[in-house]
C-alpha cells in the first residue's frame, strides 16, 4: 500500500498511524484464518476507492446489533465500516427520515442491482402475513422478500435475524422467524450473537470487499473463521473446569476466584463463538460475559440460545482435548493415535461421567498406575 494512498483515508481513520493500521489489518486477516500477507490485500482494499453499497434492514429487534457497533470505541472500527461502506439505507442510522430515505433505498436497490450487501439486523414476523413489524406501510416480510433478490450478498446481523431469537422464544406469539428460513435456499451468512461482535461483522464485509466472495461459512451459515470453535476450548476458565474447581453460587468462592461457571449453567461447552478470543467492549483490556463472571447463555447458537434455561448443565458436545495438554501415555506402546488424543481429551473432562469412565477402563485395561489416580482424581464431583 502506497504512503499517498493511506494518507487519502488517515483522516477517516481517526489518525490513526499507518503502522498501526497494517497491524489491524494483519490481525484482521490473522482472524480470518487468512496468512499474515492477506492483510496487505485487506489493507488495498480498504483504501481502494471501491465503497460497496450497503442497505440495512431492521426489523423485530432492539437496536442492540447496531448499538454494539457503533459503542465500539475501536479507533478504526466504526469508521472501516461505516467510511468504506456506501451505507444507503439504515432506519437507525440515516439522517434522511420518510418518503426521503425510502426513495434512497429505492434508487441504490435500481442502481446496484446484485452488487449491494443487504445486512438484516432483527427477525421477521409471519403470522397474520406478518402485520406485526411494518415499515413505511410494508410489513417487514414484503420488505425483506422483495430487496432480497436484488442482493449481491445477504447477512443476518444477531440472533434474531439469524433464527428468530428473543422474538421467536418461548411460544412465540408473532411466530418470528430468521432471514435463512424466510428466504429457503438463498445462501445468508448469519453472524448470531445478542449483540453480535461487531468484529465478525467487519471481517466479513472485508472479506467481500477484498477477494470478491463469501468466506467460508459453516452448515448454519456462520463464517467459520468467527464460529469454527466452541466457546468451551477458548475459555480462560478452563483450567478450572479441568481441575474441578466449579463456581456453586454466585459470589462463592471460585466464583470470586475466576472459577468455572459450568454449575452455573455455562453454555460454553455447547456454543460455538470466538467470544473469548476477539472479546466484546473494548473497556481498555477487553472482556466478555464469562470473563466478568456471567456464565455464557448460549445466544450464537441456534437450540441453545433463548431455548434451554440458564440454570441447566451445559451437554458436552466434543471431546477434543486443548493442545495445549499433553500427549497421553507419551512413550507407550501399542495405543493406537487415535486412542491416546481421544484419552488426552478425556482426562480433560472434569464432570463428564462417560469421559471419566473411558479413561478409568483403558487404565484399567492398559496401564493402571498413575492415569488411574489421574482419572480417580478427575472423575467428576466428589468434593459435592
Ligand atoms: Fe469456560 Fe463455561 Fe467452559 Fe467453564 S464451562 S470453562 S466457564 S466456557
Amino acid at each position: 500500500m502506497k504512503k499517498e494512498e493511506f494518507d487519502a483515508v488517515r483522516q477517516q481513520l481517526g489518525g490513526v498511524s499507518r503502522r498501526d493500521f497494517l497491524k489491524f489489518c494483519s490481525v484482521v486477516a490473522v482472524g480470518m484464518g487468512l496468512p499474515l500477507s492477506a492483510g496487505v490485500k485487506i489493507a488495498e482494499a480498504i483504501t481502494s476507492k471501491k465503497r460497496p453499497p450497503v442497505i440495512w434492514l431492521s426489523f423485530q429487534e432492539c437496536t442492540g446489533c447496531v448499538e454494539s457497533l457503533l459503542r465500539s470505541t475501536h479507533p478504526t472500527l466504526d469508521s472501516l465500516i461505516l467510511d468504506h461502506i456506501s451505507l444507503d439505507y439504515s432506519e437507525t442510522l440515516s439522517a434522511a427520515a420518510g418518503h426521503q430515505v425510502e426513495a434512497a433505498k429505492a434508487r441504490s436497490i435500481e442502481e446496484n442491482r446484485g452488487k449491494f450487501i443487504l445486512v438484516v439486523d432483527g427477525a421477521i414476523p409471519t403470522k397474520d402475513k406478518g402485520i406485526y413489524c411494518k415499515i413505511a406501510g410494508k410489513t417487514a416480510l414484503e420488505i425483506l422478500n422483495e430487496t432480497a433478490p436484488h442482493a449481491g450478498a445477504i447477512v443476518a446481523m444477531g440472533s434474531c435475524a439469524s433464527w428468530g431469537g428473543v422474538a421467536a422464544a418461548g411460544v412465540n406469539p408473532t411466530e418470528a422467524k430468521g432471514v435463512p428460513e424466510i428466504l429457503n435456499g438463498k445462501t445468508v451468512v448469519t453472524i448470531p450473537g445478542c449483540p453480535p461482535n461487531p468484529y465478525n461483522l467487519l471481517s466479513t464485509v472485508l472479506h467481500v470487499l477484498t477477494f470478491n466472495k463469501l468466506p467460508e461459512l459453516d452448515q448454519k451459515g456462520r463464517p467459520k473463521f468467527a464460529y469454527g470453535r466452541l466457546i468451551h476450548e477458548n475459555c480462560e476458565r478452563r483450567p478450572h473446569f479441568d481441575a474441578g474447581r466449579f463456581a456453586m453460587a454466585y459470589g462463592d468462592e471460585w466464583h470470586r476466584k475466576g472459577g468455572c461457571l459450568f454449575k452455573l449453567g455455562c453454555k460454553g461447552p455447547e456454543t460455538y463463538a470466538n467470544c473469548p478470543t476477539i472479546l466484546f467492549g473494548e473497556t481498555g483490556a477487553g472482556t466478555w460475559p464469562v470473563g466478568v463472571g456471567h456464565p455464557c447463555f448460549g445466544c450464537s447458537e441456534k437450540g441453545v440460545g433463548f431455548s434451554t434455561p440458564l440454570h441447566t448443565l451445559a451437554t458436552i458436545k466434543d471431546f477434543t482435548p486443548p493442545t495445549f495438554f499433553a500427549e497421553a501415555f507419551p512413550n507407550k506402546q501399542g495405543i493406537p493415535g487415535g486412542l491416546k488424543s481421544l484419552a488426552t481429551g478425556t482426562a480433560g473432562l472434569v464432570v463428564g461421567a462417560a469421559g471419566a469412565a473411558l479413561l478409568t477402563s483403558l487404565g484399567k485395561k492398559d496401564d493402571g498406575d498413575d492415569r488411574r489416580s489421574d482419572a480417580d482424581r478427575h472423575s467428576g464431583d466428589k468434593e459435592e
